[in-house]
């Protein structure tokens, strides 16, 4: 199937699991999670509708920039971001998903300030509370919004999640519903003024039950592009 037969299926997929939960699916985002595709592919995917790439890398963000890939479609950076990085990132994307330690925050901060611009990011939370997973602790959340005033130059839109890997269809509601639990408690003792109405989860194998759960914005990487080719990158 082409990259555009696949986004209209995906389409398809989150209109139906939207409207079962009796959600509008213009509620939900599709960011394409572009990682090994390159530059012809994302073009391919923005021309096929999806409303936004995610990039993981900065180098392969740096040299898809370089290459206009995204032409005038938004982009987030959706990878673990180091501190030494933020330079090539901040100002480059509309919304840094993935920002999972206050050190992080701070650097970005820093580097908007410098820019002078109002960099957008999403707070990463560790919802399965994986060691080998980076990203703040449900607990960690709160505290990290109401110091928000402290990076003046950072606009917190939401939050973002990477589940466990499943085993079984399913596996991840409690993981998804605890998520959106959290983005309501935080609604509720925060400023009006704040607002963290993002909440991206779900991708190739279990958008349908992030959508069910509040998701407004998936990430949906191998059911856009096909399997990923790991051994051709790792080869360089
Ligand atoms: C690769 C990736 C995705 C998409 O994963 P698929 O299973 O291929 O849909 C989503 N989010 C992040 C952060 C990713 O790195």
């Amino acid at each position: 199937m082409s990259i555009a037969e696949n986004v209209a299926r995906i389409r398809a997929e989150i209109a139906q699991a939207a409207i079962a939960a009796g959600r509008d699916p213009k509620e939900i985002q599709l960011c394409a999670a572009t990682k090994m595709n390159d530059a012809d592919a994302v073009r391919q995917a923005i021309q096929a509708g999806v409303d936004c790439c995610g990039e993981n890398r900065v180098q392969e963000l740096t040299a898809k920039l370089a290459e206009n890939a995204y032409e005038d479609a938004p982009v987030h950076f959706i990878g673990h971001l180091q501190t030494n990085k933020v330079k090539q990132v901040v100002g480059k994307v509309d919304l840094i998903q993935s920002v999972d330690s206050e050190r992080l925050l701070l650097a970005i901060d820093r580097e908007a300030r410098k820019q002078g611009i109002i960099q957008n990011i999403l707070l990463e939370v560790n919802i399965g509370e994986e060691a080998s997973k980076s990203g703040f602790g449900v607990d960690d959340i709160l505290p990290v919004v109401e110091k928000a005033g402290n990076f003046p130059n950072i606009c917190i839109k939401g939050l973002m999640a990477i589940p466990p890997i499943q085993h079984f269809d399913g596996e991840n509601l409690k993981f998804f519903q605890k998520m959106y639990q959290l983005s309501v408690d935080i609604k509720k003792k925060i400023d009006d003024n704040v607002m963290v109405d993002c909440l991206s989860m779900g991708m190739s194998g279990d958008f349908p039950d992030a959508i069910r759960c509040g998701s407004t914005m998936i990430r949906v990487g191998t059911a856009i592009f096909g399997a990923r080719d790991y051994a051709r990158i790792h080869q360089g």
